[in-house]
């Protein structure tokens, strides 16, 4: 399900350089409507659907929404962000509303040290054929 940009909600991110739905797009398809100051998603058959920029956006302007719903029929998905948890609200196109919390990652951005504690691997571990999680390790061969 693609991202929809609400345009009574977003405010252009105050007319920054670039937007935070901008910024955080992996596909590059957010953009900003400068006359208007409205953010908007360019391609939304292109999405990744990956919730980033409903995530990141500080107005909460981002909705998720199927396909069939950018016309809105009314079914969508909306994030609020809390510090240590995320809100999803569903809401299905028969009204009915269903939200789920969950907790989500406090570790400072850019602290985290994804290759402390696994050993380096030598030139002998790089011809086999163990993955990263089998450095060292001798495994049976298949016959
Ligand atoms: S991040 Fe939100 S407020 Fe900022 S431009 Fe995008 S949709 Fe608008
Ligand atoms: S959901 Fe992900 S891929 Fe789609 S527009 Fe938002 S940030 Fe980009």
């Amino acid at each position: 399900m693609p991202s929809f940009v609400i345009a009574e909600k977003c405010d252009g991110c105050k007319g920054q350089d670039k937007t935070a739905c901008q910024y955080i797009c992996p596909n590059d398809l957010m953009r900003l409507n400068e006359e208007k100051t409205k953010g908007f998603n360019q391609e939304p058959e292109q999405c990744w659907e990956c919730y980033s920029c409903a995530k990141i956006c500080p107005q909460q302007a981002v909705e998720i929404r199927a396909y069939a719903d950018i016309v809105p029929l009314g079914g969508k998905v909306l994030p609020m962000r809390g510090t240590d948890s995320i809100m999803w609200t569903i809401q299905f196109r028969d009204g009915s509303i269903k939200r789920f919390k969950f907790p989500i990652r406090t570790t400072a951005e850019g602290s985290i040290k994804p290759y402390e504690g696994t050993p380096q691997p030598t030139e002998a571990d790089l011809k086999t054929n163990n993955l990263f999680t089998e450095i060292g390790k001798t495994l049976p061969t298949i016959a």
